[in-house]
């Protein structure tokens, strides 16, 4: 399968293991990820938030239930909420999630804003869990001439060691421990020396969410696009 459905898989089978109830998708774009993801019974509150509204909006449509939706026998109910706001600003609706992903987003932005980023999700956001998805440089010389980065709009792509020294930086501040994985296999024989062709962390929060996450300020820099009730 096409890599962007890899990494869209790999978050629906975290999900199917770990069944969340409160999932997010920072970054979500044409919100293909949470379409998939409002089949997934145990799942409660869905919210996207991109910096782009008109693709949010203009992609919202899809996340409409299917009339079968309201037939199923038993059902549970699910809310579906979609934001036009940056990752780099808090917003309290955001707070206490069980999983939070952003899939190919960081490398769009500069490295102050990734610094923002980390503050936001990892010490003012604190999901239970985080997926974060980024580009793998040392796998580009596999990609038949490439010169520069995968994308015009990218700001940097990191190798293994770079995007490892980031994670580890946010583990150490905010109290979070990390998984590196990937997607997109390089041929036999090279998949160690390129790693995969996406880079994966999964960040797990260390503490429960105790009393110091009272005293956060509530912030709400996000504009509502949509919001949706639905069983399934
Ligand atoms: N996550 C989606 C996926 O896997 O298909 C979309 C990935 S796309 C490469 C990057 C997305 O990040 C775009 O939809 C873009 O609008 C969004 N984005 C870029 N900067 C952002 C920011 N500061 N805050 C929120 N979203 C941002």
């Amino acid at each position: 399968p096409p890599l962007h459905r890899q990494r869209h898989q790999f978050v629906i089978d975290f999900v199917e293991r770990n069944k969340p109830k409160k999932v997010g998708d920072l970054g979500c774009g044409e919100c293909s990820l949470l379409k998939k993801l409002r089949f997934h019974r145990e799942v409660e509150l869905l919210v996207g938030v991109d910096i782009n509204g008109t693709q949010v909006h203009k992609n919202m449509h899809g996340l409409a239930p299917l009339s079968t939706d309201y037939l199923q026998p038993t059902y549970n109910q699910l809310c579906i909420e979609l934001y036009q706001g940056s990752v780099t600003q808090k917003d309290a609706r955001l707070r206490g999630f069980d999983l939070l992903t952003s899939i190919e987003l960081i490398e769009h932005l500069t490295l102050a804003d990734v610094k923002s980023f980390s503050e936001v999700v990892f010490g003012y956001m604190t999901p239970a869990v985080a997926i974060i998805s980024t580009p793998n440089s040392e796998f580009n010389p596999l990609f038949p001439g490439l010169a520069g980065f995968r994308h015009s709009d990218h700001k940097f792509e990191w190798s293994r060691a770079e995007f490892r020294t980031w994670a580890l930086e946010v583990c150490q501040d905010f109290g979070y421990e990390v998984e590196f994985t990937g997607v997109g296999q390089a041929p036999s024989g090279l998949q160690e020396r390129v790693g995969f062709c996406s880079q994966i962390g999964v960040f797990r929060r260390l503490r429960a969410r105790d009393d110091s996450n009272v005293l956060l300020e509530d912030v709400f820099s996000y504009t509502l696009v949509s919001s949706l009730n639905l069983y399934h």
